[in-house]
């Protein structure tokens, strides 16, 4: 997951994105990363323009297909329903893969 160290970047990113995932829309905190548009592996840089905003099951989706261009800011959905179901799916992978 990108380590963003600049807490300016940061906040700049999820106000550009109205803190929202730029996939689905979940507004749910707890939910969301900054994601690299060009991964730093692949000499994506930190700038906001390589920046965007998604949530851990979107970005659990779009990763590793292939490179997907920058999405557009949406509008927030408060009551997500597809993060609630995504995240019992991630939580049970995860602890799928401990077991
Ligand atoms: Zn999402």
């Amino acid at each position: 997951m990108a380590k963003i160290r600049s807490h300016k970047i940061r906040s700049a990113i999820l106000k550009e994105y109205n803190h929202c995932c730029a996939a689905c829309g979940c507004a749910d905190r707890e939910a969301l990363a900054i994601d690299h548009v060009v991964p730093q592996a692949l000499g994506g840089s930190d700038e906001l323009d390589n920046l965007q905003v998604l949530c851990v099951v979107c970005n659990s989706q779009i990763k590793g297909k292939v490179q997907t261009p920058r999405l557009d800011p949406r509008q927030p959905i408060w009551d997500c329903r597809k993060w609630k179901k995504g995240r019992m799916e991630l939580r049970a992978m995860i602890n799928g893969m401990k077991g």
